[in-house]
């Protein structure tokens, strides 16, 4: 019996929310535990998948499959959930994962929970879940029966812990099989990563929000981030206005962060966007109202204006 376990990566690394979802994937219990990699198998992470239990990793080389394709990579596991006996397929709850869980539904017919924070097997056909709705506001506990579970793991509820110990780990390179019709949509390039961290895994986040100004105003925001080894997240207003992509976007339609800290700059605190950063370990806010709602989630605050408060913590930790 086997969990298969759709596995990004970041670079050369397994991706953490990826992780998090094998680490759930291992709690099932299940003898074998097998990543499936869309990479070359020359530089596939075996090892470290590994220390998270990882007994197989199926990989799917670019020669056979290029590029990120929903519907194809779908394809590929529905066809390994048959050649396993999968019990269970996975993904963490990224935009790649939910869409390819969600096209695995559709091919399979099978019901697919998303966000999911916890996972128990209760017989038979039958898992016990406990799921984000309203982009983790709410918890919902439900009951999927199925005979294949088909869910996503949230990417700021489970740790990733690595199993007591490595396990020995098989690489099977998988040949894929996908029609013409499951690549009618197909990522031909990315933009490259512009740094090493990402936006869901940084552990200090400087946030922001419509009170920057503008594009021109962010430069400060990088700099305090590159000193503190953080990234810049911002707020929608900031993506809509075109000033920032979206991909660093945090919210409820943007990236889930659970840094150690966020420092939220001119940004209001709109439940939509304290739903993407209420996993953050510590809030500290600049803002020049006292009355901002961030303020109820932050534990320090600054009431000040960002465009004097940020070059006076940029030179404070210059002068350190
Ligand atoms: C379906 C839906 C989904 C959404 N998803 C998201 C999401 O994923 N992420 C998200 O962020 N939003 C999302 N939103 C939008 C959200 O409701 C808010 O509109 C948005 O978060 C506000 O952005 P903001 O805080 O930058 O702007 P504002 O609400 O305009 O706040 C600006 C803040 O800056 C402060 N300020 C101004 N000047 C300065 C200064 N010089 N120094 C310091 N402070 C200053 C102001 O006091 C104010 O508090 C969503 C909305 C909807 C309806």
């Amino acid at each position: 019996m086997t969990v298969l376990c759709l596995t990004e990566l970041d670079g050369a690394d397994p991706a953490d929310a990826s992780l998090r979802a094998l680490t759930l994937g291992r709690s099932l219990g299940d003898p074998s535990l097998a990543a499936v990699v869309f990479a070359d198998s020359a530089t596939v992470p075996a090892s470290a998948l590994a220390d998270y239990g990882v007994t197989d990793v199926y990989v799917i080389e670019p020669s056979a499959l290029e590029g990120y394709a929903p519907q194809a990579w779908a394809r590929v596991l529905a066809g390994l959930a048959t050649e396993t006996g999968a019990t269970a397929v996975l993904a963490a709850g990224t935009d790649r994962g939910n869409e390819v869980l969600a096209h695995l539904g559709a091919i399979t017919g099978l019901p697919m929970a998303a966000n999911c924070t916890l996972v128990t097997p209760d017989g038979g056909r039958t898992h016990r879940l406990v799921r984000h709705r309203w982009a983790g506001l709410l918890l919902e506990d439900a009951v999927m029966e199925a005979p294949v579970a088909l869910f996503t793991v949230a990417t700021d509820a489970v740790a990733a812990v690595p199993a007591a110990a490595a396990v020995a780990v098989q690489v099977h390179v998988h040949k894929a099989e996908v029609a013409e019709a499951d690549l009618v949509v197909r990522a031909t390039e990315s933009a490259g990563q512009t740094g090493g961290v990402s936006l869901a895994t940084a552990r200090v986040v400087v946030g922001g929000g419509r009170g920057v100004g503008g594009a021109d105003g962010f430069a400060p925001l990088e700099e305090l981030a590159d000193l503190l080894g953080g990234v810049v997240g911002v707020s929608r207003v900031v993506t809509s206005e075109g000033w920032r992509p979206h991909k660093q976007q945090v919210g409820q339609t943007g990236t889930k962060i659970t840094p150690e800290l966020y420092l939220a700059c001119g940004i209001s605190g709109a439940i939509q966007h304290i739903a993407g950063c209420a996993g953050a370990k510590h809030i500290i806010a600049i803002n020049t109202d006292p009355g901002a709602p961030i303020l109820a989630h932050a534990d320090y605050a600054i009431i000040g204006d960002l465009h004097q408060v940020i070059p006076a913590l940029v030179a404070a930790l210059r002068a350190r």
